[in-house]
């Protein structure tokens, strides 16, 4: 492949994957097959001894998924990607590949739920153990170290929380104990944020979220730092099968394209709604990494490009608050997932965090009143404008008084 090494994110963006498809095609052609006929017996048996590059089996490899692997890898500073069912295969075929009976693990609490319900179920009957802490925290992470503590899980920003974690600081103390650095990275982007850069092992995203970013596809991707960890990960891919298909390759490579730009005006209408939500009456407490009053500005501003797409808020006035603002938005639309192009509101207590009980949501940092917003590419003003009407009728509710 081309070096594009010298290039700007933008750039890369328009031009990775790879350099030449057949007849001149100048995007990547969608190869929907599900297998590849071998030019003889010898030519199959070369391809599967592995002593010659082609493709057998699109569970095993495909052009089209390659492309689109190849150009997440480049831009996230890795050596090569793995392309998933969804973020969750992902994880998945992360945890699968490294770990084994007995090991540990060391997660981040404020993580997507699917993965501490993924680590506390699965893994854990597979004789896999895990200690969740508030890896914000350095010294956190540092004494929930074991000896047999082979992975230390990341995401930064967390969800819902927001709150950031140390990336060269955690993969340091992972370091020292020998274990594995695997990061998160769905709420920054390749744009905001590159963890190898800081240490991390292995990347992950949802593709389904700004990578792709017209919420028109479920996707993950996984990406390494060199050929080992990379052969290693994709016999665990092939064996466990939640691959990625051509087609829903085809539209993240073509999403890929406008990901800087669309980060840009992420982070430029978040920072807007942010500033202007933090001001507003109603609103008792904000989290966005790009507001000073943020509580890990600092590493943030360190480690990340830009603050994202993502805002937590709480309104004042508890559940039944939050779900009039749900009700009152007009252009905001009420649906989980994040990362769109169109803005998303959703409400924790009485939606995606409804069934832990009202205590465990406390425990994880989960208000009655928290809401977050995936804030979209939409004109600012008109989010805003969206939002005030909304917590207007907040206040017509006039629950101030429940406020707990
Ligand atoms: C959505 C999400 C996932 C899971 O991805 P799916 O594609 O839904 O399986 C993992 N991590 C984060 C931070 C997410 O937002």
């Amino acid at each position: 492949m081309k070096d594009h090494s010298k290039l700007d994110f933008n750039t890369k963006c328009v031009h990775s994957g790879i350099d030449e498809y057949e007849y001149g095609s100048v995007v990547p052609p969608i190869y929907q097959t599900s297998t590849f006929k071998f030019k003889s017996a010898q030519h199959g048996a070369s391809l599967f001894a592995g002593e010659e590059k082609g493709y057998i089996y699109t569970r095993m490899l495909n052009p089209t998924i390659e492309a689109m692997e190849n150009a997440i890898a480049e831009l996230e500073g890795g050596h090569k990607a793995l392309g998933c069912a969804s973020g969750m295969a992902a994880t998945h075929t992360i945890f699968s590949s490294l770990l084994n009976t007995c090991d540990h693990v060391v997660c981040s609490a404020a993580v997507y739920g699917p993965t501490t319900t993924l680590l506390n179920t699965v893994m854990k009957r597979f004789g896999v153990e895990t200690t969740f802490v508030d890896s914000a925290v350095n010294e956190n992470v540092h004494s929930a170290i074991k000896e047999n503590t082979k992975v230390v899980y990341v995401e930064t920003p967390g969800n819902p929380t927001l709150c950031i974690s140390d990336l060269e600081a955690i993969s340091k103390i992972a370091h020292n104990h020998g274990a594995k650095v695997v990061v998160d990275n769905t709420f920054m982007s390749p744009a905001l944020q590159n963890p190898i850069a800081f240490g991390a092992d292995v990347v992950m995203h949802s593709l389904t979220k700004f990578l792709n970013g017209h919420a028109d596809v479920v996707g993950g991707i996984i990406v390494v730092k060199d050929e080992d960890t990379y052969k290693h990960f994709r016999k665990t891919l092939n064996q466990l099968g939640g691959v990625i298909d051509p087609f829903n390759s085809f539209l993240v490579h073509r999403g890929l394209k406008t990901l800087g730009l669309r980060m840009q005006k992420h982070c430029e209408n978040a920072q807007k709604v942010a500033e202007w939500l933090e001001k507003h009456p109603l609103v008792k407490s904000i989290r966005y990494p790009g507001l000073k009053s943020h509580p890990h500005y600092n590493i943030g501003k360190k480690q990340q490009k830009g603050s994202g797409g993502m805002i937590t808020f709480e309104v004042e006035g508890g559940l039944e608050a939050g779900k009039i603002l749900m009700n009152s938005v007009k252009l905001c639309q009420l649906a989980v997932s994040l990362g769109g192009v169109e803005s998303l509101i959703q409400h924790p207590a009485s939606m995606t965090h409804f069934s832990m009980g009202k205590e465990a949501r406390l425990s994880g940092g989960i208000t009655d009143g928290l809401v977050r917003i995936s804030v979209g590419i939409e004109n600012a003003n008109d989010l805003i404008v969206d939002l005030e009407q909304a917590l207007e009728k907040v206040n017509q509710a006039n629950l101030i008084e429940e406020v707990v």
